[in-house]
């Protein structure tokens, strides 16, 4: 299975091979450069469950808050990111969150985290998928499961229609849907 290699693929990645929850995350970091602290507890633990390593955890996160703060307001966010990776503090092996942790985030108006098929506003995840390249009756299929509280249903059918292929067994962690993803790159 070919895996994560390098920071300056995880543009591609977003687009290609992760969950919507996770691409949503990455796009906001990309224009804000900022995300607020759930979105960066559920990024940066994804990432790590991909294989980054914490040094290019730490390049990649500091590469886009120093586009908005100075090297000492980064320093807390620098121990955060430490601290996820068992760094500082009780020096546990945090793992990604998976899809029911997800869920059951508590979402505010400037949060990206969450998942998107449960949390997001019906207008804005429709346009979420036509971003994604969806057509019209793509994006009704998506949307029906959703507004029906089949959450893992629509994150399923986003990953058929990405992959273009059938998916029988629905994805219940981002980095499970990530790995199998990266089984469609040859
Ligand atoms: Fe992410 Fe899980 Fe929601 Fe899919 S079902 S978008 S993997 S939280």
């Amino acid at each position: 299975m070919q895996q994560y290699t390098s920071l300056n693929q995880l543009d591609e990645l977003a687009e290609t091979s992760y969950p919507l929850c996770m691409r949503v995350l990455h796009k906001a970091l990309r224009k804000n450069h900022h995300l607020t602290h759930g979105g960066r507890i559920q990024y940066c633990l994804f990432l790590k469950g991909m294989g980054l390593s914490l040094s290019d955890a730490m390049t990649f996160w500091k590469d886009e808050f120093m586009k908005i703060m100075d090297d000492t307001a980064f320093k807390e966010y620098k121990y955060y990111i430490r601290f996820i990776f068992g760094k500082e503090g009780s020096h546990r092996d945090y793992q990604p969150y998976k899809c029911l942790r997800i869920l059951k985030s508590i979402i505010g108006p400037r949060d990206y985290h969450g998942c998107p098929f449960k949390h997001m506003l019906h207008d804005i995840l429709e346009d979420e998928l036509t971003d994604c390249g969806f057509n019209a009756l793509e994006r009704s299929e998506i949307m029906k499961l959703s507004k029906d509280g089949q959450y893992f249903a629509a994150c399923n059918k986003y990953y058929e229609i990405k992959h273009d292929c059938f998916n029988d067994t629905l994805f219940e962690h981002p980095n499970i849907y990530f790995n199998e993803s990266m089984k469609h790159r040859t």
